[in-house]
């Protein structure tokens, strides 16, 4: 095994294009190392210099909005989907979906969907679950809106850490080939660190991509839940 991955990253450096600005565009996972950013809870304060940070290096996010976020910034939203990233429903007001009766998770659901098609024209495929907070009951009732739901392979714990080392170190220990990393863009040090943080991780070889991107040409159905 030892051996085996050792030739296989020799190929691997040989073969393939090294990742640059240029490349993200047109990446395909199966092919190269790719890692998914994630970014919940936005857009907020912060957000259009994430954006900016992302535009010059050329990485593409994810991001999970609340709608009542995108009801009050909606040109952010728009520029996120203008500039290639993909956005997901966060629900309107961020509760915790299990305790709540469906017709009221349906409406935080579908009002959030609304939101972001009056902005971009497009409804979300993607949702996650405010505090990781699911159920099958849950997953159904986002599959009845049009929803696959999306948790992560590694959460930052940014919002406690605070810390711009410290959230750097947590997303380098957690990346790994085809991961899904939770932050958020509300929190300022998450996206003071983002420059160098990219580089860092352009240097392990990482591809950075959309959600959507991961899947190597496979559609998530509704109701699915990823990964
Ligand atoms: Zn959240």
């Amino acid at each position: 095994m030892f051996v085996r991955g050792l030739v296989m990253a020799g190929m691997a450096a040989v073969l393939l294009p090294a990742p640059s600005a240029h490349a993200a565009a047109k990446v395909d996972c199966a092919k190269v190392k790719c890692l998914a950013l994630t970014f919940d809870d936005g857009p907020g304060a912060s957000t259009g210099t994430l954006l900016s940070t992302l535009r010059k290096s050329g990485a593409k996010a994810t991001f999970f909005l609340m709608g009542k976020h995108v009801e009050s910034r909606p040109t952010l939203v728009k520029r996120m989907a203008a500039e290639g990233h993909e956005i997901g429903n966060h629900t309107w007001s961020h509760p915790s979906l299990t305790t709540l009766f469906d017709e009221e998770i349906t409406q935080e659901l579908r009002t959030t969907q609304e939101a972001v098609k009056k902005v971009t024209g497009r409804a979300p495929k993607l949702f996650r679950p405010p505090y990781g907070n699911t159920d099958d009951r849950v997953a159904a009732l986002a599959g009845d809106e049009g929803m696959a739901q999306v948790l992560w392979t590694g959460t930052t714990l940014d919002w406690k850490l605070r810390d711009q080392k410290k959230i750097r170190a947590a997303v380098l220990k957690l990346a790994r080939r085809d991961g899904v990393i939770l932050m958020h863009d509300v929190v300022p040090q998450t996206v003071q660190v983002m420059p160098t943080l990219i580089k860092d991780l352009r240097k392990r070889g990482y591809h950075l991509v959309t959600v959507s991107a991961l899947l190597k040409g496979r559609t998530l159905e509704p109701g699915e839940t990823y990964p």
